[in-house]
């Protein structure tokens, strides 16, 4: 797109038996040129070994796109927070089970094929104590790992208030790991006012872009495209950053400031801009 370095959405989710290659060119014809590749869920594997399964399919994926198409692939892996009744489900022990796909992790970040670890934390919806607990576990353990291994952590939660961001904000802080590495997905753009570090990625939808767009606080942009043949148009479409990156031209007069952070700054400072742009 005219103007920019990069049209970066945040989070973004294939499957081979989906759209696959075809949603990565629509992303692009809108302009398009670098997406956060996240691994999704996928049941109808066996539960044992099912993390190395899930990552090894994704980095595989990121391959086929940039062998493919000129659009940048990055990879953010981890234990998604619904694995936990997938296993559970399967007579497993969910705790053990998702520490395991933290650990399994590792190698992947040392070596440079992921380069972030997401989305993980709890379910978006009210779940028992004990399930909150476990998943505030994983958050916890997750950024163990981010610290260990310098790189970001993109959380999956229910809704969040303030209080609850600062209280994310304060156990990084504990663990030693920048709140800059912490990034909120599916974020409300009402969070923006909150007073943490944290980043907020934004979805991409016209009215989440028009109230961000009226923050001072920057902000990342995802589409979260969930790739699923058996769920037509319950998603945002694949090309919906770039088509916000164009709403935000025509109706910003700081568009300028405002994509040059969700594009090229935020990403460059989490990710590395060599991988983005
Ligand atoms: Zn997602």
């Amino acid at each position: 797109m005219k103007g920019l370095l990069a049209v970066f959405d945040n989070h973004f989710h294939l499957r081979q038996d989906g759209l696959f290659l075809e949603a990565v060119r629509r992303f692009q014809k809108e302009g398009g040129t670098c997406i956060n590749l996240t691994n999704l869920p996928n049941y109808a594997l066996p539960a044992e070994g099912y993390y190395t399964r899930i990552y090894e399919e994704t980095i595989q994926m990121a391959k086929i796109i940039r062998r493919s198409t000129p659009v940048k692939v990055i990879v953010t892996l981890g234990p998604y927070p619904l694995d936990y009744f997938f296993f559970r489900d399967s007579g497993m022990d969910p705790l053990g089970k998702m520490q395991n796909g933290l650990e399994v992790l590792r190698p992947y970040l040392q070596s440079g094929e992921a380069v972030a670890i997401g989305e993980v934390g709890r379910p978006h919806f009210q779940v028992s104590e004990k399930e909150y607990e476990d998943g505030t576990r994983i958050i916890q353990e997750a950024m163990v790992l981010a610290r260990d291994e310098g790189c970001p952590v993109v959380l999956h939660t229910e809704d969040l208030k303030c209080g609850d961001l600062e209280k994310l904000g304060d156990a990084a802080r504990r663990i030693g790991l920048r709140q800059e590495m912490v990034v909120k997905h599916h974020s409300d753009p009402e969070n923006l006012s909150c007073n943490v570090r944290i980043l907020h990625s934004i979805l991409a939808t016209r009215t989440n872009v028009r109230k961000a767009s009226e923050s001072v606080k920057d902000f990342l942009l995802e589409s979260d495209y969930v790739d699923d043949p058996q769920k037509p148009g319950k998603v945002i479409a694949p090309e919906s950053v770039p088509r916000r990156a164009k709403m935000i031209m025509q109706e910003n007069d700081d568009w300028e400031r405002i994509l040059h952070a969700s594009f090229v700054d935020l990403p460059g400072k989490l990710y590395g801009i060599e991988r983005i742009a």
